[in-house]
């Protein structure tokens, strides 16, 4: 299916008041659906909200103001979903006679930008059992605990040593 016309832009706003008015506020929410793909990692929740100001300053349309939203990732040592609010402020700049002015690459950047290196449950969290891949949180296995699993507490060594 060819959906490549109706592409959203979810984040765009006319430039009239700011114009006349010297500033505007603005909300609006969007879809996750619109900004599939910004995430390495994990998905966005519900849709993504930006709220602020367009002011007016000289020959220029200045935004200040933020994304939000919910997202789910997996706690990166026990792969349990974990939910979370995420929040980015961001600041915009578009000439004034430029037409309308579109904020939805700056909020699809500043949701990246808001993602974290790695997710846990919780700070604590003991992950999976190296052995059984039970979940050790909620699990006693009887398995030897190995505190330090390589592959899942330090997955970012930053040499690798070579035997031989
Ligand atoms: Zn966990
Ligand atoms: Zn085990």
């Amino acid at each position: 299916m060819m959906k490549d016309e109706t592409e959203p832009v979810p984040f765009r706003f006319a430039l009239t008041d700011v114009k006349e008015y010297g500033e505007m506020d603005v909300a609006a929410q969007a879809p996750a659906e619109a900004f599939a793909g910004v995430l390495s990692e994990g998905s966005l929740a519900g849709p993504v909200a930006l709220r602020g100001v367009i002011r007016r300053a000289d020959d220029d349309a200045v935004f200040t103001g933020s994304v939000s939203g919910r997202w789910r990732f997996e706690c990166s040592r026990c792969l349990a979903p974990v939910d979370g609010e995420w929040s980015e402020t961001f600041e915009a700049t578009a000439s004034i006679d430029g037409g309308p002015m579109d904020l939805t690459d700056e909020a699809r950047q500043s949701i990246g930008l808001a993602q974290p290196m790695k997710v846990f449950c919780k700070p604590d969290c003991k992950g999976l059992c190296p052995t059984c891949r039970m979940n050790l949180n909620t699990t006693n296995c009887g398995h030897t605990p190995t505190v330090d699993a390589p592959d899942t507490v330090r997955p970012r060594l930053t040499q690798r040593r070579k035997k031989g």
